[in-house]
């Protein structure tokens, strides 16, 4: 058994359906929310979430599309395209959503949005980290949120070690050795690669892989601008920022 975990699908249905493709059939899938906002695409990717995800939590942008939640919080550009989402999604997927919660456990791993107790927290450094591993027993804790790929290891004696996986690659399993990873973003990168990220974790084998995988970034830009989104929303896909 291995477990695909896929985060910020942020209405991306070309980058989901690009992660998708490499994803198994015997694959168990979860996703780690923020399926919607920012991307044109909110019901095609809630609809292909909900067909394929063992267990989806909920994330900020969810929580904004389905009950305005934080709604001023947001910024200009991220708000216009919740309240669009707001407008298009429909109705079976909207109860779908909140019908989710904020965390999902198994015996080894713990799936949040953005943290562990404070599930929309950013998770910036190894402070955050730490604060983190101590909110929970869980060995591996799967985060998104920033839209970043990396992860942070946690040796038995509370030294804490950071790589960013902006380039996709495996990381080994030790031993007594707790992880936080984050999947980084499907449909919104931001660690300056626009190529889609997501997570495999292989129990078995006792690793961890960051993919990244290329999608058809200017058919999204087209489709954020046919249905008047800000074009910002579809330029930072370009560079993935
Ligand atoms: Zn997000």
């Amino acid at each position: 058994m291995r477990y695909a975990v896929v985060s910020d699908v942020h209405a991306n249905i070309e980058a989901l359906d690009a992660a998708f493709a490499l994803i198994r059939d015997d694959d168990e899938v979860f996703c780690l929310g923020d399926m919607v906002g920012y991307g044109p695409n909110p019901n095609e990717c809630v609809d292909r979430l909900r067909a394929r995800v063992t267990a989806a939590v909920l994330g900020n942008h969810d929580v904004a599309a389905i009950d305005n939640y934080g709604l001023a919080y947001f910024n200009p550009a991220a708000r216009d395209a919740l309240r669009w989402t707001q407008g298009v999604l429909s109705a079976e997927n909207r109860d779908w959503l909140d019908s989710l919660g904020y965390e999902f456990r198994r015996p080894d791993f713990l799936l949040v949005h953005g943290a562990p107790v404070n599930y929309f927290e950013y998770i910036l450094d190894k402070a955050g980290a730490a604060r983190a591993f101590a909110a929970t027993d869980a060995r591996l804790i799967f985060i998104g949120h920033t839209h970043i790929a990396e992860v942070y290891a946690r040796d038995p004696d509370g030294t804490i070690e950071h790589v960013h996986l902006q380039h996709g690659g495996e990381v080994p399993l030790v031993d007594g050795v707790r992880y936080l990873i984050n999947v980084g973003s499907v449909g919104q990168p931001r660690d300056l690669n626009p190529q889609a990220s997501f997570g495999f974790y292989d129990p078995g084998a006792q690793t961890v892989r960051i993919e990244r995988v290329d999608y058809a970034i200017a058919r999204v830009r087209e489709k954020i601008a046919s249905v008047q989104l800000p074009d910002a929303l579809g330029r930072r896909l370009l560079v993935g920022r």
